[in-house]
């Protein structure tokens, strides 16, 4: 793996492995820390085996609300934290480093999205869970991949929408919603590019057997979903699913192989639901350079100095907090773990 540069605070931390060593240290300082470890499925191996959690976005920032314990550690991307943080203002949150970002959040800022809403004054914003606090502070209603339909459905037919940051859910919500007053953000994941209809179309003709499952959580698949909807992969073998949809489908498959079209690290998971069933990455070089920033140095360094912390403005986190319990309240905005 690539060793990024790091700054001064992660001296010291260069030559962790996760042995069992590392392990029995970290679960160590997180009951010291009075910590639960949450990990997204797009996370290192070896993060998802020691975290306590692990799911999508959506489903970890529910459980860190409902979690006893007052520290959560958040092995995932920025904006996720700062959900996390915007649900559970009282707790602290932690990221192992802080700047792992994302690019599809990055690709609208809050002074974008302000001029954009100063063009359309009466439009209502759409913003899926991908953006960061301030975005989705000036946002009326978050979506995520699984209700972004139903969401843009809910707004009365003669509303102007403004759908932000990513291009290809918004086609696919236009597609659904038979809309043409949706306007959307020319936003993409860089992650996705990778996924593309040419290659998807390949692997399906080089598998005939396999079943396509897309996981749209994150966007890094958003594309996939757009072509499997365009016919790039025959209707009936491709599942579009949740995270605990896709792991449920994985347990009962009967497919020999399957075509996952989304982030890599989600095949760890699907290879521990179903060993017996051989999962192949339609792009394997699908992996996020952000996700994998938590190496388990930054693990280890987070519980022991308590960094990186995340902080949320209480009146940016107080608007956006309405965004995203407006997102919870329609239809079934993610799949659980
Ligand atoms: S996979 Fe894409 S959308 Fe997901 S965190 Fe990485 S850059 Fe962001």
């Amino acid at each position: 793996m690539t060793v990024l540069d790091r700054p001064a605070e992660f001296e010291g931390f260069g030559d962790v492995v996760a042995d069992a060593q590392w392990a029995d240290e970290v679960r160590r300082l997180a009951k010291e820390r009075n910590a639960t470890i949450l990990a997204h499925n797009y996370q290192l191996p070896e993060i998802q085996d020691i975290a306590d959690h692990v799911g999508d976005s959506l489903a970890l920032s529910r459980i860190a609300a409902d979690a006893a314990e007052g520290t959560i550690v958040f092995c995932g991307v920025h904006f996720m934290a700062e959900t996390a943080k915007i649900l559970s203002p009282a707790k602290t949150v932690l990221i192992p480093d802080q700047r792992a970002g994302c690019s599809l959040a990055d690709s609208i800022t809050a002074d974008d999205l302000r001029a954009w809403k100063a063009d359309y004054p009466d439009a209502v914003v759409v913003s899926y869970v991908n953006t960061t606090a301030a975005v989705k502070a000036l946002t009326d209603i978050c979506c995520t991949s699984s209700n972004a339909v139903e969401v843009v459905a809910s707004i009365p037919a003669d509303k102007t929408v403004l759908f932000c940051p990513d291009q290809f859910l918004g086609a696919h919500v236009r597609r659904m919603t038979g809309r043409d007053n949706l306007h959307i953000w020319a936003g993409e994941c860089h992650v996705h590019a990778g996924i593309n209809g040419d290659e998807l179309a390949d692997q399906a003709r080089s598998h005939p057997d396999a079943e396509l499952f897309v996981h749209p959580e994150c966007g890094c698949a958003t594309s996939a979903l757009y072509l499997a909807g365009e016919g790039a992969v025959p209707d009936d073998r491709v599942k579009i699913l949740s995270t605990g949809g896709m792991l449920d489908a994985a347990r009962a498959t009967t497919a020999k192989q399957v075509l996952v079209a989304t982030e890599i690290g989600m095949l760890h998971q699907l290879r521990r639901a179903a060993p017996e069933t051989e999962f192949l990455a339609v792009n394997d070089r699908a992996s996020c350079p952000y996700m994998k920033m938590i190496t388990p140095a930054a693990l280890l360094r987070c519980l022991r100095d308590g960094a990186d912390e995340v902080n949320v403005d209480e009146d940016v986190a107080a608007a956006a907090r309405l965004s995203v319990q407006r997102m919870i309240g329609i239809g079934q905005p993610g799949g659980g773990e």
